[in-house]
Order: structure tokens, then C-alpha cells, then sequence
């Protein structure tokens, strides 16, 4: 049980990474040129914690 536990953990920052990762492709593939906001087609967002984009400017 010992032994599991740090082997599980590195399990999951692996995967954790991987989905990260995976995001962030996705994020590339839908916007080429940078984050674009659909509702006022600002370009500054921050990510938040459940994946989707908050827009500096509109807060969408
Ligand atoms: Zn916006």
C-alpha cells in the first residue's frame, strides 16, 4: 500500500499533464491566431479553473 501511493500519484500528474496538454492543442485549433472572444472579439482572457475562458473586456 506504501508503494502504491507515490506510484499512483505520479499516475495521475501524468495524466493530469497530458490533459493539460491536450487543452492546450485544442485551444490552438480553435484559435490560430490567440484567444478571440466570440461575443466582443477581445483577445485577453484568463482560464479558469473548469477549462472555458473568461473575457477581460465583456466577462463572458
Ligand atoms: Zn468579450
Amino acid at each position: 500500500m506504501k508503494e502504491d501511493f507515490p506510484k499512483t500519484l505520479l499516475e495521475m500528474e501524468r495524466r493530469f499533464s497530458s490533459v493539460e496538454a491536450c487543452r492546450r492543442y485544442l485551444e490552438q485549433l480553435r484559435w490560430p491566431g490567440g484567444f478571440e472572444c466570440p461575443a466582443c472579439a477581445g483577445t485577453e482572457a484568463w482560464p479558469m479553473a473548469s477549462g472555458l475562458w473568461l473575457c477581460s473586456g465583456c466577462r463572458r
